[in-house]
């Protein structure tokens, strides 16, 4: 559904993107995963037709974003990271809008507004003004409006930064049943439990390059099956193993001579980011 070759952004000097490559599958619901400054939201404003490559090349179901960037849009439902409805406007002439926009007839576009409104639970306040939402409700009214002209892809950048832990979750449930719908997404985000929690496939993104793309599950294992956190002097150390008894000798003598100090876990997709990102030691 998504095709990246070589995928590149200048900005003046700056190489924001630096040649990435990845495939996305119909049904996917893919996590782009990197710090701030990555490149994680000029790789969606590229695919969304917001600003142009600078090299490589990007498909969307089919479509060359840069042999016809028109048809390439209609294929992709976006949602921002500020919100960007209007508070003026009721939630149903927002959705309107944007269908208007996207060329939809009025019925077509007064029986998507009232299912997707539904949808998102927001069904009984399509008639009030925007600047009535909470900010949770403001992004489910975005994802709503995103879907309205019914996009192959949908866009989330960074979709959950920002809100409560209870706010997140709750999010999170309606991401999964968008894709359970048979949309793909693809997610940016820098938490890394939405990642872990959400996607079939995760890219760890770092200084405009792919460190890594796999499963959560497989991303794991490449960094093993346990780890040991102990006090070093630059703050946690933590030392993986793929085998228990292994861990547990480790444990015990990280006991030993830190006074008791010591953590046995299981490996977290935050191990992987850390180890494939260059920004955890290597194992002694
Ligand atoms: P992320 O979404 O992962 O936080 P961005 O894609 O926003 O990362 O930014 C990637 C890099 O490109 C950063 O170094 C950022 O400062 C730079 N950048 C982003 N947008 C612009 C712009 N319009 N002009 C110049 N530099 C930019």
């Amino acid at each position: 559904m998504i095709v990246l070759e070589e995928l590149q952004k200048r900005y003046g000097e700056r190489l924001a993107l630096a040649g990435v490559s990845l495939h996305v599958q119909p049904g996917e619901l893919f996590a782009y995963l990197g710090p701030n400054g990555a490149g994680k939201s000029t790789t969606i404003r590229i695919l969304a037709g917001l600003t142009r490559l600078s090299g490589g090349r990007a498909v969307i179901g089919g479509v060359d974003i840069e042999a016809d960037p028109r048809a390439a849009r209609r294929q992709c439902g976006l949602v921002v990271q500020h919100a960007n409805v209007d508070n003026e406007l009721s939630l149903a002439d927002n959705m309107d809008i944007h269908g208007r926009l996207f060329g939809m007839p009025a019925d077509e576009r007064a029986r998507q507004t009232r299912e997707l409104l539904a949808y998102v639970d927001l069904g009984e306040r399509r008639g009030q003004r925007v600047a009535t939402l909470s900010g949770g409700m403001k992004r489910r009214l975005m994802i709503a409006r995103a879907l309205m002209h019914r996009p192959k892809v949908l866009f989330l950048d960074e979709p959950t930064a920002g809100l409560d832990a209870d706010i997140r979750r709750r999010l999170w449930g309606l991401i999964k049943s968008i894709q359970a719908d048979g949309a793909t997404i693809f997610l940016s985000t820098h938490y890394i439990e939405e990642a872990e929690f959400l996607a079939d496939r995760v890219a760890f993104l770092d200084a405009g390059r792919l460190r890594a793309l796999d499963t959560p599950a497989a991303l794991k294992t490449r960094v093993g099956e346990w780890a040991v956190d102990r006090p070093s002097q630059d703050g946690l150390r933590s030392d993986y193993f793929s085998d228990h008894g292994a861990a547990k000798y480790a444990a015990n003598h990280a006991a030993s001579v830190s006074s008791g100090a010591f953590t046995l876990r299981r490996v977290s997709l935050e191990d992987a980011f850390l180890r494939m990102t260059g920004k955890e030691p290597p194992p002694c």
